[in-house]
Formats: structure tokens, C-alpha cells, sequence
């Protein structure tokens, strides 16, 4: 969007310097507009889906590039003729740059690159025409350092408050695990790319009970307890999430259904190794039954958990504390 309204803005501004460059000047500001025009029209049409940072990356140092070069061969030209009012209006064009950025929620790193980078085509452009460091470019540099910082100080409280809508809406509050949101997303993402995967389901056992003898609170720090408990015995490349009240659900990509056996016959296990303190001191011991099952590449999500979700009624009605999957039923 910011590189189609350039596109026009250039476009719009060759009616002005037709009045005021010099003659001999106009065709090549009509050349150098017109192409600038047509690199920012391109950049604007150059989408790509799935999102992908590096894209972005680069998306944005050609967004600086482009009118950077603009800058460096416009003042270029200018120089060879006695300056005239236009000569000023470029004078503001790094400023402009660099005030830019504060657009995006940039990260401090690549706000401090991309002010560097119109820093430094800046200082190359000026020292090619004035020579190195005169007063007036000191001047203007000082200007840029300080409108770069107000730039990078917008950039960052927009990625903080992005970060913390992104938070507050794939995350459960009470244990800080993906929300069942979360969970079905990456599902798809998962079905899509064909990805080989198991899915465990858990849900802890008579947990109503917990929570009318030891109170509410207690039955919350069980669910923390339970949390920690699947963030240790599952693996770096497993997506947990809080599935409902006290049911939790574990996506694990390239994993059999033997492999997530274990995995979860560990969680079992350690589930009775673990005593919750509650407030008034009483220790309580909580289990956890799971279905176990592995996606068979042409099913929906549907079928998934609804498989997942009887062997789970199984493991219930088999006394709790226990793992139905196809393997074990
Ligand atoms: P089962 O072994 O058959 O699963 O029995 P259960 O008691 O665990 O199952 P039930 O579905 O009857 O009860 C689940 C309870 O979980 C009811 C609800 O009050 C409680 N619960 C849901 N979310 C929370 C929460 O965030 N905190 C607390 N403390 N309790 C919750
Ligand atoms: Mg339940
Ligand atoms: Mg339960």
C-alpha cells in the first residue's frame, strides 16, 4: 500500500518540476520519476501467501532502496545546476525516510538497520556532492538521528502492543497454553502440508471432585501443575494447547502412534509422581486419562477428534487413569 502511494505521489509531483527545473533537466527527472513510479508499482504488486518473514524482510529494504537510489541520483543531477527552490524540497526527502519506518512495528534491530540505511545513503550521496562532513550535512544528521528515534520508539510500541493482542488471543490465561483457536489452526496447517501426526487428548480425572474439597483455586493449581507436567515430558517440536476446562489436547507431528504411546504413558506416569500444595496446605494428588490416536492422511478434523475423543470416553469408562488407543482398545 505504502509503495503503490508512492508510485502516485512520484508520478504526481512531475507537473510541479516541470515549472521549476531547469529545461535540460526535465527529461532525465521524467525518466528517473517514471521508473521509480514503475519499481514502487511492482514492489506494491509483489505479495506472497503464506506469509514469510524473510519476504517481508527484503519487501522492506527494497521499500528503502527505491527511493533512496532516487534520492543519491536526483541530487546528483541537481548538483550540476545553480540550486533552485525544488533543490530544498530534496534536502527533507532522508528525513521523510526515515520517519517512514515508524509505520511498521518493526523489531529495535531492524528499526536501527533500516535508520541506518538511509543514514548511510545519506552521507554518500552528500560527501559524492558537498565532500565529507560539512556543517550543514552534521546538521541534518543530527536532525535524522533524532527523527530516528522517535521512529524506532513508535516502531517498537506498535510490535508490543501487537505482541500482546497476539497473546491475549492464542493463549489460555490460567496456564499460558494455545487456546483451542490455536490448536484447531494448527491442526489444518498440519493437514494441509500432509504431515504426519499423533494427537493426544487428556482429561483429568474427577476433577469436579478436586474442586468441591479443596475449592476452586486448588483445582487451578492443579491445572498449572498439569501444564509444567506436558511442557517437560513432550518434545520442543509438540504444539500443547488447553483444549476445554480440564481437557488438554497435544499435536505430534511426525510421530506414530506407538511413538505417542509412550509419550503419553510418561505424563501418565508422572502425574502421580507430583503433589499439589494447596493453600491450606493439604497435598493433593490428581490422574489423568488419554486417548491416543494417529491421523490417517484423508480425514478431517472432525473425524480426528472425534476418534480421539472416544477412546478417551473408553479410558473413562475403563476406571481412569489410563490410555485407549486403536493399539491398545
Ligand atoms: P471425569 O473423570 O469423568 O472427567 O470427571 P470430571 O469431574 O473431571 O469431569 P466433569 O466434566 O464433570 O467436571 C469438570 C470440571 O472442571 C467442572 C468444572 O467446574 C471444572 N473446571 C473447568 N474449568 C476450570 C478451571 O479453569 N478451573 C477450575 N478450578 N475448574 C475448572
Ligand atoms: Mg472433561
Ligand atoms: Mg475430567
Amino acid at each position: 500500500m505504502l509503495a503503490l502511494m508512492g508510485a502516485i505521489l512520484t508520478l504526481l509531483w512531475i507537473p510541479i518540476e516541470y515549472y521549476l527545473l531547469p529545461e535540460a533537466l526535465m527529461p532525465y527527472f521524467l525518466l528517473l520519476r517514471c521508473s521509480v513510479a514503475a519499481c514502487l508499482l511492482a514492489l506494491s504488486a509483489w505479495t506472497t501467501q503464506p506469509y514469510h518473514l524473510g519476504l517481508a524482510h527484503i519487501r522492506l529494504g527494497v521499500l528503502i532502496l527505491i527511493p533512496s537510489l532516487f534520492y543519491l541520483i536526483a541530487s546528483l543531477l541537481l548538483s550540476h545546476y545553480p540550486p533552485v527552490g525544488l533543490s530544498r524540497g530534496y534536502e527533507y526527502f532522508p528525513l521523510l525516510l526515515i520517519t517512514i519506518g515508524a509505520i511498521f512495528p518493526l523489531t529495535l534491530s531492524e528499526g536501527i538497520l533500516a535508520v541506518f540505511a538511509v543514514l548511510l545513503f545519506y552521507l554518500v550521496t552528500n560527501s559524492l556532492i558537498h565532500g565529507l562532513l560539512t556543517i550543514e550535512i552534521l546538521n541534518t544528521l543530527w536532525l535524522m538521528l533524532l527523527l530516528g528515534s522517535i521512529a524506532l520508539w513508535t516502531e517498537l510500541s506498535q510490535l508490543h502492543i501487537l505482541l500482546r493482542l497476539y497473546r491475549q488471543a492464542t493463549r489460555d490465561p490460567l496456564t499460558g497454553l494455545f487456546n483451542r483457536r490455536v490448536l484447531i489452526e494448527q491442526l489444518q496447517n498440519f493437514m494441509n502440508n500432509k504431515h504426519r501426526m499423533a494427537v493426544l487428548l487428556f482429561d483429568l480425572d474427577r476433577f469436579k471432585r478436586i474442586n468441591d474439597s479443596y475449592g476452586h483455586l486448588a483445582g487451578d493449581e492443579v491445572l498449572r501443575a498439569f501444564t509444567k507436567i506436558l511442557e517437560t515430558q513432550l518434545r520442543e517440536q509438540d504444539v500443547i494447547g488447553r483444549y476445554g476446562g480440564e481437557e488438554f489436547l497435544a499435536i505430534l507431528p511426525h510421530t506414530t502412534e506407538q511413538e505417542a504411546i509412550i509419550l503419553a504413558e510418561n505424563v501418565r506416569q508422572q502425574c502421580h509422581a507430583v503433589k499439589v500444595e494447596t493453600i491450606l496446605h493439604a497435598q493433593l494428588q490428581f490422574t489423568v486419562s488419554i486417548g491416543v490416536t494417529e491421523w490417517d492422511c484423508n480425514e478431517s478434523i472432525e473425524f480426528l477428534l472425534n476418534r480421539v475423543d472416544d477412546f478417551l470416553y473408553v479410558a473413562k469408562e475403563r476406571g481412569r487413569d489410563c490410555i485407549v488407543a486403536k493399539s491398545l482398545r
